[in-house]
């Protein structure tokens, strides 16, 4: 399996990182070797002085999709959760300054966090669900699948002109503003219209 993120979906993220917003989905790979379950204890990696959290909706894949179009696109996802897109956010503007990919700083070991998927159905809106991280019980993040730039839909319909997605494959959807440091002690919790889907405890 393979987890595909997209970057700067939300206007008020691009915004506080101070970069352009994109014209067509922007998106990058985590290796299956990314994926960990949020019930265990993160471990910061050493390499990084700024790891940060990205919370993201994440859709979990459950067909073969290559090219399909936005209006089949519903039809190629059925679970979803909340995860964190752990970004080393030093090693990243450092990659940028140079043009180099974003690897070193988004598809090491562990950087996928996800919590406990929920059948699509099970919301009332995919469209409309309003997602929050809260660090050490106060809200960090606080976004809108209805301000995705790029809705889910447009986001499998695009990624599958490049790259087949298939099943059990992860999309990251995108993180919305209030991007901080994971630090040792933290908890970090994820709701998803207020069901509680993520628990992680920083070590
Ligand atoms: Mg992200």
């Amino acid at each position: 399996m393979k987890i595909v993120c997209i970057g700067l979906n939300y206007h008020d993220h691009a915004k506080e990182l101070n970069l352009p917003l994109p014209a067509t989905p922007l998106f990058f790979l985590k290796p299956e070797t990314s994926l960990f379950n949020a019930k265990n204890p993160f471990v910061l990696p050493a390499f990084t002085k700024q790891p940060e959290y990205e919370l993201e909706l994440v859709l979990r894949i459950s067909k073969h999709c290559k090219n399909v179009t936005v209006n089949y696109a519903r039809e190629c996802f059925d679970t979803a959760s909340l995860g964190i897109d752990v970004t080393a956010r030093d090693l990243q503007f450092e990659a940028m300054k140079k043009g180099l990919p974003w690897e070193i700083a988004k598809a090491f070991d562990n950087a996928a966090p996800v919590g406990k998927f929920l059948p699509v159905e099970d919301f009332k809106d995919i469209n409309n669900i309003e997602i929050r991280l809260e660090k050490n019980g106060e809200t960090v993040q606080k976004g809108n699948t209805s301000g995705l730039i790029f809705n889910f839909e447009e986001i499998i319909s695009y990624v599958s002109k490049f790259i087949t997605l298939q099943p059990g494959d992860l999309i990251f959807t995108g993180t919305p503003k209030g991007v901080g440091k994971m630090e040792k002690g933290d908890t970090l919790t994820g709701y998803a219209d207020n069901i509680k889907l993520l628990e992680l405890k920083v070590l």
